[in-house]
């Protein structure tokens, strides 16, 4: 037997770690071997498409990285946080978050192709918990009544595992109490489990693709861009729906400049646009996967030294407990004293500059 074939899938999926290390054909680690899925812990499932990417005979391969659970994960480190966001205080209806004026997060499902172990919704993420169509009209009801919202966010989990059906009942619900709506749909499906994506849905979702309907994905990695993920891609984008990146700065899966550059130039080569590189959230059992700001901004430098401004990403970072995002490219500015300013170009030289407007 072909060792590729002797673990055990059901429909395209690897249902436990052992499985997939036999069907992928690579040797546990100690501390892969001693995870086990306890209660509470974000589940295992890992499809096959995402799998075949792994190269077995590296133990320390980027994307079994991402799928391989660790017994790691069940030591967090005591600064994170079982809520990194705080997005409890912020959660306004059940699978609603309002927390920036003009745009509002629905989580449309807690399922997800692949249980990234970096996921920073953790806590939520691999649940069983779904929204009713009750939950989905309540949270519509929201929205009419805060015309401020202009954007909605639907996440999860990952709106992609949804039934076309009942995804695009969701987006009809939303779209009938705003018709202005600008919708962007958060998923990984396409990267982790492109055989999901079917005609239906793709036909389905263009017909909302105006006033604006965006997929933002996340790769981190150039090897995660695989002609299946490219051409998955490429019919949405055929299909007249954006595709922007949000990449995840992972140690050991892309902490490095040269992987960081290449990865955003191959996103636009496939006309994804990089929109941002997020600082990993503190979320509990993620230590494993951080590398210090410090480290992330003197990658970003190297991203901004040799990156067009359409293939630079914002560099983002959410304060922990709920104070927002923060864009990291203030570092610009080097100095200010009234109109008088030194700031600093993206080849790191700092210039004087007066502000006639001051
Ligand atoms: C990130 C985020 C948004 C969107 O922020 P943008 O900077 O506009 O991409 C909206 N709501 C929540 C809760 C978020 O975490
Ligand atoms: S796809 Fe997103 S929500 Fe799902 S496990 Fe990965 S990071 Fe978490």
């Amino acid at each position: 037997m072909n060792k590729r074939d002797k673990g055990e899938r059901r429909n395209g999926v690897y249902l436990s770690l052992e499985e997939a290390a036999a069907g992928v054909g690579f040797i546990l680690k100690d501390e892969e071997i001693s995870w086990s899925g306890k209660q509470g812990a974000l589940p295992f499932l890992l499809p096959e498409s995402y799998a075949s990417l792994i190269d077995p005979d590296d133990k320390k391969d980027p994307i079994r990285r991402q799928a391989i659970p660790s017994a790691k994960e069940f030591n967090p480190a005591e600064y994170e946080r079982e809520d990194p966001l705080g997005e409890s205080a912020f959660t306004v209806l059940p699978f609603l978050i309002h927390r920036y004026r003009s745009r509002a997060l629905f989580l449309a499902t807690g399922r997800c192709a692949m249980y990234c172990r970096h996921c920073f919704r953790r806590n939520f993420t691999g649940t069983d918990e779904e929204p009713e169509m009750d939950d989905v009209c309540r949270a519509a009801g929201y929205i009419s009544g805060h015309p401020e919202i202009k954007e909605l966010l639907i996440s999860g989990g990952d709106p992609l595992t949804l039934p076309a059906k009942q995804l695009l009942e969701i987006l009809t619900i939303f779209r009938e109490v705003n018709s202005d709506l600008v919708i962007r749909l958060c998923t990984r499906v396409p990267v982790t489990a492109p055989d999901l994506v079917t005609q239906e849905l793709i036909s389905g979702i263009t017909g909302f693709r105006s006033p604006g309907l965006f997929m933002m994905t996340q790769i981190n990695h150039p090897r995660e861009l695989s002609p299946k993920v490219r051409a998955c891609i490429a019919n949405f984008i055929d299909s007249g729906i954006p595709v922007f990146n949000q990449a995840v700065l992972l140690k050991g899966v892309n902490d490095s400049a040269e992987l960081l550059i290449e990865l955003m130039h191959n996103l636009l080569k496939n006309r994804i646009k990089p929109y941002y590189l997020f600082h990993l959230d503190m979320a509990a059992g993620t230590d494993h996967f951080r590398i210090s700001l410090k480290r992330g901004l003197e990658l970003y430098r190297e991203l901004e030294n040799n990156l067009s401004n359409l293939a630079l990403p914002a560099y983002g970072v959410d304060i922990p407990g709920g104070g927002g995002k923060v864009n990291l490219t203030e570092g610009g500015i080097v100095e200010r004293n009234g109109e008088f300013y030194s700031l600093r170009n993206r080849e790191g030289e700092v210039f004087p500059y007066l502000d006639p407007a001051e």
